[in-house]
């Protein structure tokens, strides 16, 4: 799987992920992390963003242990927006990280254009994010800039005096299977690297697109589930897509079983519906089968009395 979470659609093994790219060498004998650079990754990430209501972009840049840097940025595709670290964090645990193994985080945010002055302070996580990154790893070390070319360094667990830390059962989501469907194939895939503490049910999405097949899994942490289709539609948006053409959603803890998530994401509906009303919208059905529908029909759209199209 690439870091930017796509498997190309001209790639000639239809059907198949590609192998992973090797990772790094590990740096632990390296020394210290280059939190400058972590930094300027942050930066560079936020030109990814999508904030057409606030205006206000947001890159983040999550360090793992063995030297591989995961980028996001923001999306407001609904009212509800995910955040940079919610990206991030998706991106690292969706390639198979361990949350113990993240190290470090720069942000970096900005309304409008970024001007030196952009730099003289750092951006803050938000609360949410904060103890997101705190029931995954207290240890975790936030990067942000003070001044261009300097960077401020603090520890996660200074930054929540008092953190309540959770300590959940973690369910082990089904492997996944293959597909002769690309798209499918993706969306089992993404299902076997959920991180469902809280719900316990594993959700895994595929957006298919222009540049390519996007990947998105549920992903609890703190009080926010990062909902599997929109974290697949932020990370087509992040590659450039212009053309949505297919979003895959299936759920399920059984290897052999396609199962539609009780509770189906409306507003992942309503940011799909508004970026390609023309895209079709694959579920399984109460059987376990794969059925399609357009996506105009999802804004209005109730569980089980949906026309079939
Ligand atoms: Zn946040």
């Amino acid at each position: 799987m690439c870091q930017n979470l796509c498997i190309h659609s001209h790639s000639p093994s239809r059907g198949k992920l590609p192998p992973k790219p090797s990772r790094p060498p590990s740096r632990a004998a390296e020394g210290a992390p280059d939190y400058q650079d972590l930094l300027h990754k942050s930066v560079a990430a936020r030109e990814t963003a999508y904030a057409p209501n606030s205006n206000f972009k947001v890159g983040a840049a999550l360090l793992a242990r063995d030297g591989t840097v995961y980028t996001g940025s923001n999306k407001e595709l609904t009212i509800n927006a995910d955040h940079a670290e919610q990206s991030a964090i998706h991106k690292a645990l969706i390639d198979g990280q361990q949350p113990q193994d993240l190290v470090a985080i720069a942000i970096f945010g900005v309304r409008g254009e970024v001007a030196d002055a952009s730099f003289e302070s750092r951006t803050p996580a938000c609360g949410n994010c904060r103890q997101a990154l705190y029931d995954l790893n207290p240890e975790i070390v936030l990067v942000g800039s003070q001044g261009k070319d300097q960077v401020q360094v603090s520890k996660l667990a200074d930054e929540l005096p008092g953190a309540y830390h959770r300590q959940r059962l973690l369910p082990s989501p089904p492997r996944a299977t293959g597909h002769a469907d690309p798209l499918i194939a993706g969306a089992l895939e993404a299902r076997s690297h959920s991180y469902v503490p809280r719900s316990g049910f594993p959700v895994g999405a595929a957006v298919e697109t222009d540049k390519g097949v996007f990947l998105g899994a549920q992903t609890e942490v703190s009080s926010y589930a990062s909902q599997a289709a929109r974290m697949a539609l932020g990370a087509a948006l992040e590659a450039g897509s212009t053309h949505i053409l297919r979003l895959a959603i299936i759920g399920g803890t059984q290897e052999s079983k396609m199962e539609r998530p009780k509770d189906l994401p409306f507003d992942s509906f309503e940011a799909l519906y508004e970026l390609a009303p023309e895209a079709r919208v694959v579920l399984p059905n109460q059987q376990g089968l794969l059925e399609e529908y357009s996506a105009q029909q999802f804004p209005r759209f109730n569980e089980g009395q949906g026309k079939r199209v």
